[in-house]
């Protein structure tokens, strides 16, 4: 069993960690906010007095903080939590921009974990790992990684994780809103939800977002569009997606029409108070009435 340091113990960090402690980790954390830290030592984990002092002798030290100048605050400011982490793997498990991811990880044994499967994910232990960093790091932190998700997958060099992780969600945003079209026009043509999805959930139509995320309430029992589109994953969370995603496109020099059309239209969803929905929620807005 290893001995880990935890820093950000928020939504998502407080029940990772508490899965680490109950597999068997002694897990020190650190959180700015007291409830986070009450919200972790409930489950096992044991209070740090700051992100140094978490990291100090631990093997493995995670961090899942809101956004990359957090991260990159945390591991290049002047917290000592660098310092204080001698040759310990360094895993970020925050959604960050890649450029970031890379920049921290120089000169360090560091990967870039960032997940989905969003909150039900982290305290259930399913979440998806997208790692980007070394093989040999990678094989170290599989374990560390398994006993939070149930995919582990290794992506690439540093930033990779961060890489898979940013196309994904875009294809995501795209495809969601694409099924919402499809739906939203079957209703002016007086084509029933049932007859669409039995068609469509056999054919070239066919996608996680109708198939498992079905954004009209019925044909998936579980999907949020059956208790009122309560996140699930809030849009909020796909903008900040959608956000990066954008940006490394311009970065990068790919060209994402869709991917820029998915972000000004969950910005207007956003707007018109959609940030709290979950994203598959958009469809009213596209019915012209949210
Ligand atoms: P959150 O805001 O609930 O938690 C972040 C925590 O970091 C907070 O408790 C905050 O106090 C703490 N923090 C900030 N700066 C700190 C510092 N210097 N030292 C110690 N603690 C610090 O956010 P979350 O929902 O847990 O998300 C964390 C990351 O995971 C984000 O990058 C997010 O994009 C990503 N993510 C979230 C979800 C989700 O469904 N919530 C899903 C996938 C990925």
């Amino acid at each position: 069993m290893a001995r880990i340091g935890f820093i950000g113990l928020g939504n998502m960090g407080a029940p990772m960690a508490r899965n680490l402690a109950k597999a068997g980790h002694e897990v020190h954390g650190f959180d700015l906010s007291e409830a986070a830290m009450a919200a972790a030592e409930a489950g096992g984990v044991r209070r740090a007095a700051s992100g140094a002092e978490a990291a100090r002798g631990a093997e493995f030290i995670l961090t899942m903080l809101p956004a990359g100048r957090h991260v990159r605050d945390a591991w290049l400011g002047a917290g000592e939590l660098a310092a204080a982490s001698g040759d310990a793997i360094r895993i970020d498990c925050s959604t960050i921009d890649v450029a970031t991811a890379r920049e921290v990880a120089q000169g360090a044994r560091m990967l870039d974990a960032p997940v989905s499967g969003g909150t039900m994910g982290a305290e259930n232990a399913t979440l998806t790992f997208m790692v980007g960093g070394a093989e040999a790091d990678f094989a170290a932190a599989r374990p560390i990684l398994e006993a939070m998700g149930k995919t582990v997958v290794h992506c690439g060099g540093p930033g990779a994780g961060q890489a898979a992780k940013l196309c994904n969600n875009m294809l995501l945003a795209i495809s969601m809103i694409g099924t919402c079209e499809a739906f939203a026009l079957a209703e002016k043509l007086g084509l029933s939800h049932e007859a669409l999805f039995e068609v469509s959930s056999k054919s070239s139509g066919q996608c996680w977002s109708l198939t498992t995320y079905c954004p009209v309430p019925g044909p998936v029992p579980g999907s949020p569009a059956n208790r009122g589109y309560k996140p699930g994953f809030a849009t909020a969370l796909m903008l900040k997606d959608l956000g990066l995603s954008q940006e490394a496109a311009r970065s990068s020099g790919a060209e994402t029409p869709l991917g820029a059309a998915a972000l000004s239209l969950y910005e207007r969803f956003a707007g018109e108070g959609g940030a709290e929905r979950d994203f598959s929620g958009i469809i009213e807005m596209l019915r012209g009435r949210s």
